[in-house]
């Protein structure tokens, strides 16, 4: 079943489109991310969904009903904002039971309700206390906590985490998948990092400048990107952009050269249309993809810039003759450090191609 549908989403501010036509349908019990760079709409699309903002074009349905005019409190859902905003005079158990209290629900009932939501994000022991006797994190639960006691159809999250610091916004988000485990909601969830993205969403919904750039599975995106700009944002570090001219086309491959390498020639496979001799593509290659020397594949020589050594992983920042920075990645590398220059090779089945409009070529 369909949980939300959107059908032509458009908003504009006065004159200014910011949501230029949206087509999305999101099942029930999904987790759906959109995920895109500050200021391309993720905000807007999701204000729309909860009715803090109007339509200006298109149709919204929520649970196979027709939303745009209907009131925020009587469309199922529930949102927790990135600035919690709790009522600093109330304790966390009158914060949680806040909105069921104005909905005129019986005291029991809201008791019960606030109990069990306080079982699911453990916050059981901090019922008595008020918000600034409360963590960053303790908080933010707190504000979910609210969201869950009015048991709504579809969660919708607007970067809840992002004023927590690395390591409670990576607790966070491992709280956040299991309570979506638990509940077994829809939920649409807002951020601009691509990790949080990838580690949470069923769906990722990438968008850019208003519009839907790609919908699909985490490793859908990471493998198989339909443009350059979902190739580039999802992953990190980046993949790496080349660009590079078409010199052989045929028979399954075309044959580049890539700018200011001299003779390097990669022969990359596709299987649609193959581009023409002369023309200028980018070759996509993600970091993990490069390989020492002597591996097969076609050989590159670049100097190094910078090496990072995390352990398990290490990134290689290195500089292509023709100026182009990239990243190289290394499991379990003791060295490399102090080289100046290093080979590697670029396995071309792994290697993505895209047009000159950035449309991805395969
Ligand atoms: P995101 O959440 O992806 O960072 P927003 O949805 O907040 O982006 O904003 C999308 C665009 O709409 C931005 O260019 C922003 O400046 C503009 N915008 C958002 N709200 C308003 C508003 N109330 N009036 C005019 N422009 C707005
Ligand atoms: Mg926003």
């Amino acid at each position: 079943m369909s949980s939300l549908k959107l059908t032509g989403v458009r908003k504009s501010y006065g004159s200014v489109e910011v949501i230029k036509g949206v087509d999305l349908e999101i099942r029930s019990k999904e987790f759906v991310v959109f995920v895109g760079p500050s200021g391309c709409g993720k905000s807007t699309l999701l204000r729309m969904i909860a009715g803090l903002e109007h339509i200006t074009a298109g149709e919204l349905e929520i649970g196979g009903k027709r939303m745009n005019d209907v009131d925020p409190s009587k469309r199922g859902i529930a949102m927790v904002f990135q600035s919690y905003a709790l009522y600093p005079h109330m304790s966390v158990r009158e914060n949680m039971g806040f909105a069921l209290r104005f909905a005129g629900v019986a005291k029991a009932q809201i008791a019960r309700q606030v109990e069990e939501a306080a079982r699911i994000l453990a916050l059981e022991p901090l019922l008595e206390r008020i918000p600034k006797e409360l963590s960053g994190g303790q908080r933010q639960r707190v504000a979910i906590g609210r969201a869950i006691v009015r048991n709504p159809e579809v969660f919708l999250f607007d970067e809840p985490l992002s004023n927590l610091d690395a390591e409670l916004r990576v607790h966070m988000r491992i709280e956040i998948a299991r309570l979506h485990k638990e509940l077994k909601t829809t939920i649409v969830y807002v951020t601009h990092d691509q990790v949080e993205a990838m580690t949470l969403a069923d769906t990722i919904v990438v968008l850019r400048d208003g519009l839907i750039e790609q919908v699909g599975r985490p490793l859908e995106l990471y493998d198989d990107p339909a443009n350059v700009f979902v190739a580039g944002f999802i992953g990190s570090p980046k993949m790496n952009l080349m660009e590079a001219t078409v010199t052989a086309a045929g028979n399954g491959a075309v044959t580049l050269e890539l700018t200011h390498q001299g003779k390097t020639q990669v022969s990359v496979p596709v299987g649609g249309s193959v581009p023409a001799v002369g023309q200028k593509v980018t070759l996509g290659v993600r970091p993990e993809h490069f390989a020492l020397e002597g591996s097969g594949g076609t050989e590159m020589t670049v100097n190094v810039d910078v090496v990072e050594h995390l352990g398990a992983t290490s990134y290689i920042y290195a500089n292509t003759k023709s100026g182009e920075q990239i990243i190289i990645e290394r499991q379990e590398s003791r060295q490399e450090d102090d080289r100046d220059a290093i080979t590697v090779s670029i396995d071309p089945t792994k290697a993505f191609l895209f047009d000159g409009k950035g449309q991805r070529i395969r």
